[in-house]
């Protein structure tokens, strides 16, 4: 089948792009399942998770000390109380706390009837089973009332959270044990072209080394995606077909490096329209113009062109978008980065133009992002020295120095 002679989106800019790619991968959100929470962590949650009850549940101590009624603390100089007896974290016998008594206490023991403070134990100086303590402390300090943290009924976490280390925490104080979220994503990973030889193997004349498959493969594993499997085609359209419609069989989605551009071996485009579809062929991006896009039955097809560069710049701008959407993350809360360029940045073309560049912050609290030297599209060392891609928009020829842009941060920045 002739590539000409099929309806795509072509030529569209890195927005159209987006909302293209975004629009077909909510027609592909993904089952959801239960797991254990244990294996929750960078998993998106299915469902609103609402607190169950109100956390913590009883008033307790934030601290080791003393717990005993406001009322008793002295206004100036100094008060003695009487010490009646102690409860610690998990004890449930405290004594009641009448007037002018106290009981010791430590870190999230329950606060006794009777108690609505806690003095520190540095603060006052046993003597016996009595304790004295100085004017200035304050009523109702050191405790956590009941539902200081959520309260019952509270919406905790939304639909859409990737959850974090933390928010496992949240849900296990909930008591949750197991989780609704949604399924993984299964992908195949195909790098093709005849010069590629696994790492570990010496080169021949012309050969490379297939970095491809470490770059996107590791992408995909930040981002939480199964790699079902890696496969190395080479340069021939009968492999490439059988591999293809395999990995469309095996996968939720096909990530291919190579082979999309315009040359004598680039098979992809016209592969893509014979076994599926094409929704989208190059975008006014640099790198990464010839980026390809569709579906082989009910996988979706994302073809990365080979160069390093281009490669990792359309996974983090065009592919992360699609596996955002297929887990129904709620990408509502994050952050559009910005920072400021220490110097002019000029442009011919009216692309789109990712930058390797590095991030910065000065005594100001000034963020600033500047430009690497190595720009190739084919020099891994641009992105590897690289904390974020800068994103110089398609209509901007001239960004005077000091001007803001915005970046995508790389994978790893922290
Ligand atoms: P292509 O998109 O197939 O025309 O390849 C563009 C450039 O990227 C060529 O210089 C290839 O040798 C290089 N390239 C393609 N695939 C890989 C890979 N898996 N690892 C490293 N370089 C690659
Ligand atoms: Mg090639």
């Amino acid at each position: 089948m002739n590539v000409e002679q099929t309806a795509y989106a072509t030529g569209v800019s890195l927005q159209q792009a987006r909302e293209l790619i975004i629009a077909v991968a909510a027609e592909h959100r993904l089952p959801t399942e239960i797991v254990a929470l244990e294996t929750a962590l960078h998993r998106v949650l299915a469902a609103d998770m609402h607190a169950p009850f109100d956390v913590p549940g009883f008033a307790n101590s934030a601290m080791d000390g003393f717990a005993l009624r406001g009322a008793d603390l002295p206004q100036s100089g100094e008060c003695a109380l009487q010490l009646i007896g102690q409860i610690f974290a998990g004890g449930d016998n405290a004594p009641l706390v009448g007037v002018g008594e106290c009981v010791r206490i430590t870190t999230g023991a329950p606060l006794p009837h009777g108690a609505d403070s806690v003095v520190i134990k540095e603060s006052v100086r046993v003597d016996g089973d009595r304790i004295w303590i100085n004017a200035g402390e304050k009523p109702g300090a050191n405790t956590r009332p009941a539902g200081e943290d959520y309260r019952g009924g509270d919406l905790a976490l939304r639909a859409g959270t990737l959850l974090s280390a933390a928010q496992l925490g949240t849900l296990a104080s909930f008591g949750c044990d197991t989780i609704a979220v949604t399924r993984r994503i299964r992908a195949v990973l195909l790098t093709t072209g005849d010069e590629l030889v696994p790492a570990g193997v010496p080169l021949g004349f012309g050969q490379i080394h297939d970095s491809n498959r470490f770059s996107l493969g590791g992408l995909l594993r930040t981002f939480g995606v199964e790699l079902v499997r890696h496969e190395h085609l080479r340069d021939d359209p009968a492999l490439l077909r059988t591999a293809l419609l395999r990995a469309a069989r095996d996968a939720d989605i096909v990530l291919s490096s190579g082979g999309v551009s315009a040359g004598e071996a680039d098979y992809l485009p016209s592969l893509l329209a014979e076994i599926g579809h094409i929704h989208l062929w190059k975008v006014r991006i640099k790198p990464g113009m010839p980026f390809l896009f569709g579906r082989i039955g009910e996988a979706l097809v994302f073809s990365l062109p080979g160069n390093p560069v281009s490669g990792i710049a359309t996974f983090l701008s065009l592919v992360r978008p699609a596996l955002d959407t297929m887990l129904g993350i709620n990408t509502s809360a994050r952050k559009t980065w910005r920072a400021r360029l220490p110097s002019a940045i000029q442009k011919r073309h009216s692309r789109s133009e990712f930058l390797r560049a590095t991030l910065t912050c000065d005594e100001n609290g000034t963020l600033w992002v500047t430009p690497l030297v190595k720009q190739g599209s084919a020099m891994l060392r641009g992105v590897s020295d690289a904390d974020v891609l800068l994103i110089v928009p398609e209509d901007k020829h001239e960004l005077a120095q000091g001007s803001v842009v915005e970046f995508l941060p790389l994978p790893g920045l922290a």
